[in-house]
C-alpha cells in the first residue's frame, strides 16, 4: 500500500448512499464498502434501541485506505499509528477495513464505524459525558476490540490489585492518556457491569446526569466501583483464553 501523502488519496471521489449513511470512499476500497454498509444498518435498530437515540439525518462515513489521509481527515498529524477512527465534524472517519492499522485486523475496523456511529448518538444525548462512560459504551456496543485483549488487560490489573477508577480514567480530550491507562479495556466492562447490574434504563440515565450516581444507581461512586471491581472479579479473574 503506497504509504505517501498525495492530494488524491485525500479525495473520496465514490459514494454510496444506504438507509441512515451516506458512504464516501475510493476506488481500492470498493471491496468492503457493502460490508461496511451492512455492518451499520444491520446494528442501527439495535443501538438506536439500547440507547434511545436516533439520527435526525442520515450520517456521512469516510473511509481512508491511506493512514496519513486518515490521520490528516481526523485532523491529527501527530496521530499514533493505532487510531482506526475518529469523528469529523458531524460524521464518521474510519481506516480502510481492507488496510487496517498496526495492531488491528479487518474486522476491528469495520466494528469501528459501529463504535464512531456509538460516540455520534451519545454526544446527541450529553455532549459532556465523560470519556470513561462514552469510550466504554462505543466499545461495548461496537465489539471492536479483541476479547483477548480485554480479557488479558483485567486479569493482569486484578493480580496487581490495580483497577483504574471512573475518575482515574475521566481524561477528557487526552485519548492517548486514556489509552497508555489501558482505558478501552477497562471502560469496557466498566460498562459491562452497569449493563449488566443495573440495565440499560439506567445507563440511559447515567448519560444524562453521567456524576449522579446516588441519584441515578442509588450508590455512592465509591460503592459502585466496589460493585464493578466484584463484578469483573466473578467474570474475568481465572478464567484464561
Ligand atoms: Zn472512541
Amino acid at each position: 500500500m503506497n504509504d505517501s501523502n498525495n492530494e488524491e488519496e485525500n479525495n473520496l471521489n465514490l459514494r454510496v448512499e444506504a438507509e441512515h449513511f451516506t458512504v464516501y470512499f475510493r476506488e481500492n476500497d470498493r471491496k468492503c464498502i457493502g460490508k461496511v454498509i451492512d455492518v451499520l444498518e444491520d446494528n442501527y435498530s439495535r443501538i438506536t434501541i439500547n440507547l434511545e437515540q436516533k439520527l435526525d439525518s442520515k450520517l456521512i462515513l469516510e473511509i481512508y485506505s491511506n493512514l496519513k489521509s486518515l490521520h490528516l481527515a481526523l485532523g491529527l498529524q501527530d496521530a499514533p499509528d493505532w487510531i482506526r477512527g475518529g469523528l469529523g465534524a458531524g460524521k464518521i472517519i474510519i481506516a480502510s477495513p481492507l488496510n487496517p492499522p498496526p495492531g488491528s485486523n479487518f474486522d476491528n475496523v469495520l466494528n469501528t464505524a459501529i463504535h464512531e456511529f456509538v460516540h455520534i448518538l451519545i454526544n446527541k444525548i450529553n455532549s459532556n459525558t465523560p470519556r470513561w462512560l462514552n469510550e466504554g459504551i462505543a466499545c461495548y456496543e461496537a465489539k471492536d476490540n479483541s476479547e483477548k485483549w480485554i480479557r488479558e488487560t483485567i486479569i493482569e490489573g486484578l493480580s496487581n490489585g490495580n483497577i483504574p477508577t471512573f475518575k482515574d480514567l475521566d481524561t477528557g480530550e487526552d485519548f492517548e492518556k486514556f489509552f497508555a491507562l489501558n482505558g478501552y479495556q477497562y471502560s469496557y466492562t466498566m460498562v459491562e457491569a452497569i449493563v449488566n447490574l443495573f440495565g440499560y434504563d439506567k445507563l440511559r440515565k447515567l448519560i444524562k446526569a453521567p456524576n449522579k450516581f446516588d441519584e441515578v444507581l442509588n450508590v455512592s461512586e465509591t460503592a459502585l466501583y466496589n460493585k464493578y471491581v466484584d463484578f469483573i472479579k466473578a467474570n474475568y479473574r481465572g478464567i484464561t483464553s
